[in-house]
């Protein structure tokens, strides 16, 4: 079997825990499988190398340059990619570890968010032939010029799903700090149940409401490329989560999970001039910069004038701000809010039952807790609230719903 292993931030946090990932990594092996690792920054490590690059960040020089943040933000994963490799030869093995150039993974020029164009495999091909573990660094790729690119925070999850893609690899094991995806956040309630198997629809919509467990892309293109995708805790020998076609799963809750996002804010664009073509103007010009917008709420127009709502990262807010100054002549006044937190309902089995939103807004209100937008899909309910809320909220869902039971 061909397999690619990812491990990610806390698995490689210290030397020791990247002796414990070899031994895992050198157990496959010795099962008769070849192996390719993807491996991320030690835990904190990005956070860290995003702080440098905005030291001389001020106002007149609000954003540092992109091109030299990826230089600094991929040294991360060049450490503990080496790491690794060191620690596989002391162990007696031949291994050999990669910078996402030299496996061939090619990316546009977006910047700190790079997408995968196309990953040229011939090398990692040739090195699994000669009997090598092949080590790669997560988050990172190259342009076709060469310029160094990484693919957006918790990029190494697609870096192990295209690689294992583009390989044909048998199966991709995403190794983390818990046992799997769970029915919520384990750390935000402790009740929270182990999901032995999820449909790539439910586990997209879960990673893209904020459970960081997975990252929404890597899910995304596990689904397009048919990619067999399991995760698992590094820490243990638990069977993990395997993320599959719904027609795979025997027995299909109506919700299956609540997901919290923290990382969201809330631009206003208040008294906006209410015409044909101007919230295509608006949202054309946010994504050419690539501002990610999420949930929007427009307002019933009075007097010629309507206010736009729409939520983005929080990373993101100086950006929009200035993108959207370009159309000051055309509203009011611009806010922001970055105290807010978007709670969501996720599960297949919504789409034939009735009366699921209704029981989620009566949680929140026998809570007290408000809510600000609500933003629906088949088979999700999202919910705009005080961040101050977030936890009461989650777990108040998680018990309406009998996710503990
Ligand atoms: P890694 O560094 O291994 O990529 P992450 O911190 O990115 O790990 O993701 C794992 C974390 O995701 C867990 O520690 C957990 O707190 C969080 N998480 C959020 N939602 C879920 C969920 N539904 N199931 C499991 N973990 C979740
Ligand atoms: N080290 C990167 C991050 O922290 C990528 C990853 O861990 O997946 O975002
Ligand atoms: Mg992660």
């Amino acid at each position: 079997m061909l397999i690619v292993q990812k491990y990610g931030g806390t698995s490689v946090g210290t030397c020791e825990r990247i002796e414990n990932v070899a031994q895992r990594v050198i157990n496959a092996k010795e099962q008769g499988n070849q192996v390719v690792v993807v491996v991320s920054a030690m835990s904190g490590e990005t956070d860290k190398l995003v702080q440098f690059s905005q030291n001389f960040c001020h106002s007149s020089y609000p954003l540092p340059n992109p091109r030299e943040c990826d230089v600094i933000l991929s040294s991360g994963e060049q450490v503990t990619r080496a790491l690794l490799a060191i620690a596989l030869e002391s162990k007696g093995y031949k291994a050999i570890s990669l910078s996402g150039q030299e496996a061939g993974i090619v990316t546009d020029f977006m910047h700190t968010k790079a997408r995968i164009e196309k990953i040229h495999t011939q090398k990692i091909c040739t090195l699994l032939e000669q009997n090598y573990i092949v080590i790669v660094a997560g988050f990172q790729g190259a342009t076709l010029q060469g310029e160094i690119t990484t693919l957006g925070r918790g990029g190494s999850d697609l870096s192990a799903v295209a690689l294992a893609g583009a390989l044909r690899a048998d199966k991709c094991e995403i190794y983390t700090d818990v046992d799997g995806v769970y029915t919520t956040d384990p750390r935000i309630e402790p009740k929270a149940k182990k999901i032995d198997r999820i449909s790539y629809e439910e586990m997209l919509e879960l990673a893209s409401m904020g459970a960081k467990v997975l990252l929404n892309r890597s899910v995304e293109m596990a689904k397009k490329l048919n990619v067999n995708l399991i995760t698992r805790n590094s820490f243990s020998e638990n069977e993990g989560t395997l993320i599959t076609r719904e027609e795979n799963i025997m027995e299909q809750p109506i919700v299956s999970g609540i997901a919290l996002d923290k990382n969201q804010a809330r631009i206003s664009i208040i008294d906006l001039n209410d015409e044909p073509g101007i919230a295509a103007k608006i949202f054309e010009s946010l994504s050419k910069v690539s501002i990610n917008v999420d949930m929007i709420v427009q307002t019933i127009g009075r007097d010629g004038k309507t206010d736009l709502d729409f939520t983005i990262p929080k990373t993101e807010v100086t950006q929009a701000q200035q993108v959207l100054q370009d159309f000051s002549h055309l509203f009011e006044k611009l806010e922001y809010d970055c105290n807010i937190a978007k709670v969501s309902i996720v599960g297949v089995g919504m789409k034939s039952h009735s009366g699921v939103a209704s029981l989620c807004f009566k949680a929140m209100a026998q809570e007290n807790i408000n809510i600000m937008m609500i933003g629906t899909s088949e088979i999700k309910i999202s919910m705009i609230i005080e961040d101050r809320h977030a936890q009461k909220a989650v777990r108040a869902l998680h018990a309406t719903y009998q996710l503990d039971q």
